[in-house]
């Protein structure tokens, strides 16, 4: 099932577009099965099972992390993460700074706009996305590399909802891309996940998060 799901995914998807299985939940063993079935990109939302994950997979795993992360967490995920998509406070960010000051280590990083209606969904605003990016450009979070935005829309069936949503976040890269073009590294637009991705390709999406529509549902 598993490599069907994939097979069918990947089959839809444009040149360059990158297909990350979100697997938080799901055990090493099912995992292994994408993994044989050629997926190499795994996301996972917490830190601890994320930690524990890692050492249990072959070692050509790229691995993203997707979820909100405490400070006192950071040294669970970025010794490891390849991408931290989630970066979504600026007190987050001061953290994975100098955490990767201590360490010697740039840690590659997508900003999360807050993009859906619901407040549980963490993030920053437009105002935020942009203040940052002005810092970053004329030299802060030098331990960090943003490669881009990172969103999830609204959990609705409507998909006018969604398309707007996902409306939203390309119009702020193309601004934030237009505002700072010495960001040449600012690329990546991760939108899109099980229930909406087939419409995320649609306004841009380069990265793509799927978990249900590989795996099948996560036990809570
Ligand atoms: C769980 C999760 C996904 C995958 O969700 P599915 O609907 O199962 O595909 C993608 N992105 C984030 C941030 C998630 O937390």
């Amino acid at each position: 099932m598993i490599q069907e799901n994939l097979a069918r995914i990947r089959g839809a998807l444009p040149e360059g577009v990158k297909l990350v299985a979100v697997s938080k939940f799901h055990p090493v063993e099912t995992m292994m099965e994408a993994y044989e079935a050629g997926q190499r990109c795994f996301a996972e939302n917490r830190p601890q099972e994320f930690c524990e994950k890692v050492p249990r997979m072959p070692s050509d795993v790229e691995w993203h992390f997707t979820g909100h992360i405490q400070t006192n967490k950071l040294k669970l995920v970025l010794p490891y993460a390849q991408l931290v998509q989630s970066v979504d406070s600026l007190r987050l960010l001061q953290a994975i700074d100098r955490w990767g000051t201590a360490n010697d280590k740039t840690i590659n990083a997508l900003l999360q706009f807050h993009l859906g209606a619901e407040e549980t969904k963490g993030g920053f605003d437009e105002v935020g996305i942009f203040s940052v990016l002005r810092e970053y450009a004329d030299g802060a979070y030098g331990h960090v590399r943003f490669r881009g935005l990172m969103g999830m829309a609204t959990f609705t069936d409507d998909e006018s909802v969604i398309r707007s949503d996902f409306a939203r976040i390309r119009d702020l890269k193309q601004r934030m891309n237009a505002a700072f073009p010495q960001l040449s590294d600012f690329t990546e637009l991760s939108i899109g996940m099980s229930g909406d991705w087939h419409i995320a390709l649609e306004y841009g999406a380069t990265i793509i998060r799927i978990g249900t529509a590989i795996f099948g549902h996560r036990q809570y």
